[in-house]
């Protein structure tokens, strides 16, 4: 059974809330348009993958989605973690369409597709760092280490795997999405003797989805500053900046969009975007308000935690 869920990377947000804000000639737009496909791309692989997993039979695993665990001064992520009571399995899931070609000797992986030749680290080897760091992270955390199974999983169905030099562990260990129920078979009946009790094993799980801290903002990657955003109400249909408020409602002069909440979004792409808080005057620059008491009332409505009196209160996020 799934007992943790993914969340939508903040890092996809804030990416899509830059695009929103960034004017459309901005020199960094195209930096942040390829890394928010990238991570949108794996997002949907894990998705596709999710079916594939739920063929599993719901009593024997405890699935964790996207589960990232602080370890030391750093961070380890995993995809997907199954625990039973007999072993735990890593997964580390690609969304690659096109020739994916396994160079075990180099630890490369060279995909061609488009006419494009990318390389690749070895995800096998990403897996593998994984599993080190899950062991040492159940040792410091006085849990039993039980067998660690790990499967690198290509859940695209335009994935074609190449293993040229037929090396075993690649056989043994990477395969296409709708296979890897067959793999976990293959770990189930290698792995029989019983490790953890039903205890022992909620008491683990529990642990782990409390340990787990979502990756946050990459916002300084892009290195920019609040000159670089544009102000006004974003559209949800077309995107623009271009939503005035007329009669207690917003309307898109570009598409002809009405929305009633419009603001909602625009609030959002405000704390996404780098500020941690908003006070009233500053929502009437943002929303192009000229009153403030429609600015006060729309951040009443908002619900969002603020600190301070009337007059000087300031907002944050939930
Ligand atoms: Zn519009």
């Amino acid at each position: 059974m799934i007992v943790k869920k993914r969340e939508i990377p903040l890092r996809i947000l804030i990416d899509e809330a830059l695009l929103r804000r960034l004017p459309l000639n901005h020199p960094k737009r195209t930096e942040i348009t390829q890394d928010l496909l990238i991570r949108r791309a794996g997002f949907k692989g894990e998705q596709d993958m999710d079916y594939y997993l739920s063929l599993l039979d719901d009593s024997e695993f405890y699935i964790l989605q996207n589960i990232r665990l602080p370890l030391g001064n750093n961070h380890f992520q995993i995809d997907f973690l199954l625990l039973s009571i007999t072993f735990i399995l890593l997964i580390e899931n690609k969304n690659m369409p096109g020739y994916i070609e396994f160079d075990a000797d180099f630890n490369q992986v060279i995909r061609r597709n488009n006419g494009k030749t990318e390389i690749y680290d070895d995800p096998v080897l990403q897996v593998k760092r994984q599993l080190i760091q899950l062991a040492h992270w159940l040792k410091l955390n006085h849990f039993t280490i039980p067998p660690l199974e790990f499967l690198v999983t290509y859940s695209n169905q335009g994935s074609i795997l190449q293993n040229p030099t037929k090396n075993e562990e690649i056989y043994k260990r990477v395969c296409k999405g709708g296979a890897a129920v067959m793999k976990i078979e293959e770990f189930k009946n290698r792995n029989t003797k019983e490790i953890f009790s039903q205890k022992d094993i909620k008491r683990l799980v529990k642990f782990l989805i409390k340990s787990h801290e979502p990756e946050g903002s990459h916002l300084n990657k892009f290195s920019l500053s609040s000159a670089d955003f544009v102000l006004g109400v974003a559209c949800p249909s077309c995107s623009r900046l271009y939503m005035e408020r007329i009669s207690g409602s917003w309307h898109c002069a570009n598409c002809g969009t009405s929305s009633s909440d419009a603001h909602v979004q625009t609030i959002m792409d405000y704390f996404l975007i780098g500020n941690p808080s908003i006070t009233n005057k500053q929502l009437r620059l943002l929303l192009k308000l000229p009153s403030d008491k429609t600015a006060s009332r729309l951040l009443l409505n908002t619900k969002l935690p603020f600190s301070g009196t009337t007059k000087n209160r300031v907002y944050f996020p939930k």
